[in-house]
């Protein structure tokens, strides 16, 4: 983009209108051949290039996209506990700042703060410094929101979860949490089998929460008895649940099997082999209930070396994090680009499929894809341009170019 010509353009028409071309997923599918032009934050036109009305093409600033390049819209991870050295359970405002700015970097445009199983008051000091951040105009991937993974897990099931502060579900933590901070909490992750989880569930849904499953030594048939009581949707599907056996199929096997669930996977070769990632995304992807994450933790963007998860310490070798005691797995340090990647290169997943379970099925689950999600006019410009190796080449969020 040349100063000159936008300052032409701002002269003009007040705001500058940007283009870009080329291979693009579209609501509809992959178009080899896609336009999109958006101005003060918002897409205009997203379809063939034939349809772009010459009135907006002459007043445009076209961005330059590589040979082989692909325009895809934002990533929206639901499941990240930090990156580039930080977590979010010790959030303050410049904390989040380092997250955000640095997952942004590679992709994402939203996302939702995810927490551990920790004491109240550590929970409490969370949900405050993300609402206030919320407050103000966020300059990068945009927080729409926390996660609660935990602290309502199974004892058998705790991860990277520091077992002593997992107790047992109940709604008066989380209706003084929604009374404080109302519509700030957008998921809570909890093993189903527990006493109170269903009450808990029944809550959720009447506030419009996802209810997700995790961590849990629940049987196949309590699953279901979750999903009637309105529990829809499971993290990191096959870590840290009970796993398929044919004549026991256990929470993966519900997962699998339930079409009114919708499931997370960690797409970084470590935590699931890429054939079982296939039968998920078999299962799952024509019906938009596949959703990547990445499960990241605050080693995510940094060497190999000593760091925590929550309060518990891990070591991250090539790339793998391991709690120092026990060597669980604790999070990943995967990206959300990465993650796409390992979708398309290794588990065969058309770009279409992956960008939806990349950006507009969890948009669907946060209920903002009125907004955001896929590129269609009216949605804000979240945008990113790939180049042929699916590596980042630009990322855009509101409209706002990052580190551009
Ligand atoms: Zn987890």
């Amino acid at each position: 983009m040349n100063d000159k010509g936008i300052a032409h353009l701002e002269k003009e028409s007040g705001s500058p209108i940007y283009l870009l071309r080329g291979k693009m997923v579209l609501p509809e599918g992959l178009a080899q051949d896609g336009l999109l032009a958006w101005t003060e934050g918002k897409i205009i036109y997203a379809g063939s290039p034939e349809g772009l009305p010459s009135s907006i093409r002459n007043q445009a600033v076209s961005v330059p996209v590589p040979d082989g390049g692909v325009i895809v819209p934002g990533f929206i991870d639901i499941h990240v506990h930090g990156g580039y050295g930080e977590d979010f359970m010790d959030a303050s405002q410049e904390v989040l700042d380092k997250i955000t700015s640095f997952h942004s970097t590679q992709g994402t445009t939203a996302m939702l703060a995810t927490s551990m199983t920790a004491p109240k008051d550590r929970l409490d000091r969370v949900l405050a410094e993300v609402d206030r951040y919320r407050s103000k105009l966020m300059p990068y991937a945009q927080l729409e929101g926390v996660h609660l993974e935990g602290p309502f897990f199974s004892p058998k099931w705790p991860g990277a979860q520091n077992p002593e502060h997992i107790v047992l579900p109940n709604v008066s933590w989380l209706a003084e949490w929604e009374k404080e901070y109302p519509g700030l909490i957008r998921q809570v992750t909890l093993a189903p089998e527990r006493e109170g989880a269903l009450e808990v569930i029944a809550w959720l849904r009447q506030q419009r929460i996802t209810a997700a499953l995790g961590h849990t030594d629940a049987t196949y048939e309590e699953v279901e008895r979750a999903i009637e009581a309105g529990l829809h949707h499971a993290v990191h599907t096959y870590n840290a649940m009970t796993p398929l056996h044919h004549r026991n199929p256990g929470a993966a096997g519900a997962v699998l099997s339930d079409s009114r669930i919708s499931a997370e996977v960690i797409a970084d070769g470590i935590h699931v082999h890429p054939a079982a990632i296939s039968i998920l995304a078999q299962l799952k992807q024509s019906a938009d209930q596949l959703v990547l994450i990445t499960d990241a933790m605050s080693a995510a963007g940094l060497e190999d070396g000593e760091y925590k998860i929550g309060d518990l310490p891990v070591i991250v070798k090539e790339g793998v994090a391991r709690l120092k005691d026990g060597g669980a797995l604790a999070g990943s340090t995967l990206t959300m680009i990465r993650g796409f990647r390992y979708l398309v290169q290794d588990v065969g997943m058309s770009l279409s499929a992956t960008s939806r379970a990349a950006s507009l099925t969890p948009a669907r689950l946060l209920g903002i894809d009125h907004r955001t999600g896929s590129l269609a006019a009216g949605k804000q410009a979240d945008i990113v341009l790939l180049n042929q190796k699916l590596g980042i080449e630009g990322v855009w969020i509101k409209g706002r170019m990052i580190g551009g």
